[in-house]
């Protein structure tokens, strides 16, 4: 997503409260849908197994890919109806951000696909469960999400840069009304110090195998080649086996090394960990 993409997905957002009066945090979502010209329909799935086993179908086939989990789906949209469907077992924090996610298809006029899912999953990925057809729109009904929850000028006037992460995005999340997972997602990506959040979804006391999602702040993004970040993330894994944060050495190949402190916080199946740099050590040059 290039910067007049996201400038212009920002002032829909904005605009988008604007028609509806929107002016405080929690952004109110469910008041939303008639700006957007969409409808929506509300289950719990639970309940529900056959009609949304058959959503999930329809969503598989539109995406060409089969995995997709239903117990961790928290909404579908179709494009050609502009209909919303929205999963009541997921918590209420949780399908806010789903509903939000939709609606920004809906805004974008997303439509390459024509049926979108969102998992929980996602919530902590730059891309969505559909990646494969639609990865650049997963990427941009996420970011339309976050602007539309947290919107810039609330943002910078609450978040505090220097609180420890794992502290600070449990009280962003309850100040906008978004899980923790989502909060932290945002003070890392939106930082303007090299920070990086990645997950491993594995339930606790579980060995990890995978790394989950990962979201970087620009700032981190510019010192880590890929293989600095592959380093980081064997050294989580084993983070995640251990369950608590810690320091390690990380070679920035040319760079650097730099010694990377840990935050960790336990979330829907995952351990998140925020990743931040305290000490760096250039390699001869400065
Ligand atoms: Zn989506």
């Amino acid at each position: 997503m290039d910067y007049s993409t996201r400038i212009e997905i920002e002032s829909l957002a904005r605009e988008l409260r604007g028609k509806a009066g929107v002016t405080r945090v929690p952004v109110e979502v469910d008041i939303l849908d008639r700006y957007c010209e969409v409808t929506r329909e509300e289950y719990s799935f639970s309940n529900h197994p056959s009609v949304a086993e058959k959503l999930l179908r329809l969503a598989r086939d539109a995406a060409k890919k089969g995995s997709l989990f239903l117990e961790k789906v928290i909404g579908f949209y179709f494009a050609e109806d502009r209909r919303v469907i929205l999963n009541l077992d997921a918590g209420e924090k949780v399908r806010r951000w789903g509903h939000a996610h939709e609606l920004g298809h809906a805004v974008l006029d997303h439509a390459s696909q024509g049926v979108y899912c969102v998992s929980q999953f996602d919530l902590l990925r730059d891309v969505s469960s559909s990646v494969i057809l639609a990865a650049e729109e997963e990427r941009e009904a996420n970011f339309f999400a976050a602007r539309l929850l947290l919107p810039e000028k609330e943002w910078a006037r609450s978040v505090q840069e220097e609180v420890s992460l794992s502290i600070e995005g449990k009280r962003i999340g309850e100040l906008f009304g978004v899980s923790v997972s989502v909060a932290l997602r945002e003070l890392v990506s939106r930082s303007r110090v090299p920070r990086c959040l990645i997950a491993l979804p594995r339930k606790r006391g579980h060995r990890p195998v995978a790394v989950g999602g990962i979201t970087r702040s620009d700032k981190w993004a510019e010192l880590f080649t890929p293989a600095a970040e592959a380093r980081l993330q064997t050294e989580l894994l084993y983070l995640g086996e251990i369950g608590m944060p810690r320091l390690f050495n990380v070679s920035l190949g040319k760079k650097g090394t730099a010694r990377i402190q840990t935050d960790l916080v336990y979330e829907g199946g995952c351990f998140l960990v925020v990743c931040e740099i305290n000490a760096f050590k250039s390699n001869g040059e400065s």
